[in-house]
């Protein structure tokens, strides 16, 4: 067996580690370098440059040249060069073989195992894509696990005693919070939250934007389409943007920016750092949202914290350092190195696995709830966000009709009561159910999420035993926008869900009550039933006129005649525990 390496994949820039005499120790690249910058290029002549070579020739060679692919993981897009087309996995796969043969070259022998971090908030096809993308390079993907999470294990084995962290990770195109616990040598993720794409590329884009509206101003010309210039404009304000953290002022000089027939154009001016600061005000602002909610679902307040740990390039910019400070009342720590530490965590995971580390135990959350749809566009909920993994949880579901033999299940991913408000991860069939009288079979539906944070799901029939299963994959594209609207949309509508759940579980119940009551009138006397008809009739009106209290007290009168004839059994005893499932089961 060859040597598990930890690979930390970043947007921007990737990282190597291997474990040394139990130390979690940085691979230079073949150029020396301690960390690779993320980029694919391909040569006029076919040939692939990775790293830095390919970020110099970004310039001249921009069509070529596939930058920040990350952002790109677990969605259909396409790369299309010279007339061939690769998927993001792809284009991931060439940027971790050359990490894997750079590290070969390094220590001598071949490796064959690895463990790559992506960001917490990666939904389940990005990290299925990023594992995707490790066999494409030929490595076997021990596990994927979460960047702050890596980062807390690099800076909690020499650390000892009982800590609770915050770990706020900025890179180059996505934004992580997460809050642990350590506990002697477990390490326990207690919640996570972020936004998969917001990163310092973002902060260069304000400076890009600004650096064209200073020419524009002084030379009358927009060159936002013009391909080579904005690649040096692009290149010039992140170098603006990284000169900023340490300096109070920059000079962006690009001579023979553009030309025409009046000669050459430079750009020249001064970026402060209070404009910088301006202009990106909204990109720090965005993240405090997530920290506030990391911490609530904790359960903490910032003053529990013991310490917070800033991880990724982009938080070295003062503004975010302030940010953070200022929010969790605590000075960040800076005993770790923030682009290194991912990578070392990721070996120290790898030496847990190959069993070359003893003792520390990893605990992971789920980032988002994930549950199945049920009668009424009703999300239910089967393990909430935030659950340690790997996890496996079941729940009993019936049918909504009478004789149905088969259900469809809805899988969601979300935070919103509405199933519809949610994003659909796959959906499948169980058929093959014994015909029976509704609520009488008994489905079992089971969610499992590996420690990679990959979900699968089964249903199975427990009368007859019939079972079928899916492993969510490609499917299950959920952007970074549409979580981030998942997760702000569950809060702005928290309250008109509740709402609407309970007028589906009101009508739920009146159908149960008017079937029960239909049943038990075949039993009564003439004058019971005649009472109890009258009393059908009440709760079918009320439903029909979409009366919700008269539905209640309707409801609330049938149940007690039901009860005073001996006939009625309680329908939330037939639900509850088991649930309702789908649009066309209950
Ligand atoms: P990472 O993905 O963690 O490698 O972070 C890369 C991001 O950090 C890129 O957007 C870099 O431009 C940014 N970055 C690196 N160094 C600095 C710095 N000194 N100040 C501000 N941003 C930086």
């Amino acid at each position: 067996m060859g040597k598990t390496i930890g690979i930390d994949l970043g947007t921007t820039n990737s990282c190597v580690a291997f474990l040394e005499n139990g130390e979690a120790t940085v691979i230079p690249n073949a150029e020396g370098s301690r960390t690779t910058p993320s980029v694919v290029a391909f040569s006029k002549d076919g040939e692939r440059i990775v790293g830095s070579a390919a970020k110099r020739q970004a310039v001249t060679n921009s069509a070529r040249t596939v930058f920040s692919i990350k952002r790109e993981m677990g969605t259909d897009n396409r790369t299309k060069i010279d007339g061939k087309s690769y998927t993001p996995q792809e284009i991931s796969a060439i940027i971790l073989q050359k990490l894997k043969l750079d590290a070969e070259a390094y220590l001598g022998e071949s490796v064959t195992d690895a463990v790559i971090t992506v960001p917490a908030y990666f939904s389940d096809s990005q990290r299925q894509a990023t594992k995707d993308a490790g066999r494409i390079a030929g490595l076997n993907v021990l596990r994927i696990i979460n960047e702050p999470t890596a980062a807390a294990m690099a800076y909690g084995m020499d650390k000892g005693g009982a800590q609770r962290i915050m770990v706020y990770d900025l890179g180059g195109g996505t934004f992580d919070v997460s809050v642990l616990d350590i506990n002697n040598e477990v390490i326990e993720v207690l919640a996570t939250a972020g936004n998969n794409r917001l990163g310092g590329d973002d902060f260069d884009n304000c400076v890009v934007s600004w650096l064209l509206e200073e020419f524009r101003r002084q030379e009358k010309i927009d060159l936002s389409t013009d391909t080579a210039a904005m690649g040096r404009i692009r290149e010039a304000a992140e170098k603006a943007k990284i000169e900023l953290s340490a300096a109070l002022t920059t000079t962006v000089s690009l001579p023979f920016l553009y030309s025409d027939r009046n000669g050459a154009k430079h750009l020249e001016t001064t970026l402060t750092r209070a404009k910088f600061d301006e202009l990106t005000a909204h990109l720090v602002k965005a993240t405090m949202g997530p920290v506030e909610q990391a911490l609530r679902d904790a359960g903490l307040k910032p003053g529990d914290l013991n310490r917070v740990l800033l991880v990724g390039g982009s938080t070295r910019i003062p503004a975010v350092q302030a940010a953070v400070k200022s929010i969790t009342g605590r000075e960040p720590s800076r005993d770790i190195n923030p682009d290194e530490c991912v990578a070392m965590g990721a070996a120290l995971q790898g030496g847990v696995m190959q069993g070359e580390v003893k003792g520390l135990l990893l605990l992971d959350v789920t980032p988002l709830s994930l549950g199945i749809e049920t009668m009424g566009d009703v999300f239910s909920r089967i393990i909430e966000r935030n659950t340690i993994v790997p996890v496996q949880r079941s729940q009993v579901f019936t049918t909504a009709a009478n004789f149905q033999t088969s259900v469809d299940i809805h899988v969601l991913q979300g935070e919103r009561e509405i199933a519809s408000c949610n994003k659909t991860l796959g959906k499948f069939r169980l058929s093959g159910i014994r015909r029976a009288l509704r609520g009488v079979p008994q489905i079992e539906v089971t969610f499992s999420i590996d420690a990679n944070g990959i979900v699968n799901v089964s249903a199975k029939d427990l009368g007859t035993g019939k079972h079928q299963e899916i492993t969510l994959t490609q499917s299950s594209n959920m952007s970074s926008a549409e979580i981030d609207r998942a997760v702000k949309d569950a809060e702005r509508y928290a309250e008109e869900d509740a709402l609407r759940k309970q007028r589906a579980e009101l009508q739920n119940r009146a159908e149960e009550l008017l079937y029960q009551a239909k049943n038990a009138q075949k039993k009564l006397n003439a004058v019971d039933k005649e009472r109890i008809e009258g009393m059908r009739k009440r709760v079918k009106q009320a439903m029909d006129a979409g009366n919700d209290r008269e539905l209640k007290a309707a409801c609330e009168d049938l149940t007690d005649a039901l009860n005073a004839c001996g006939r009625y059994v309680d329908p939330s005893d037939m639900n509850d525990d088991d649930g309702a499932m789908d649009a066309d089961i209950t």
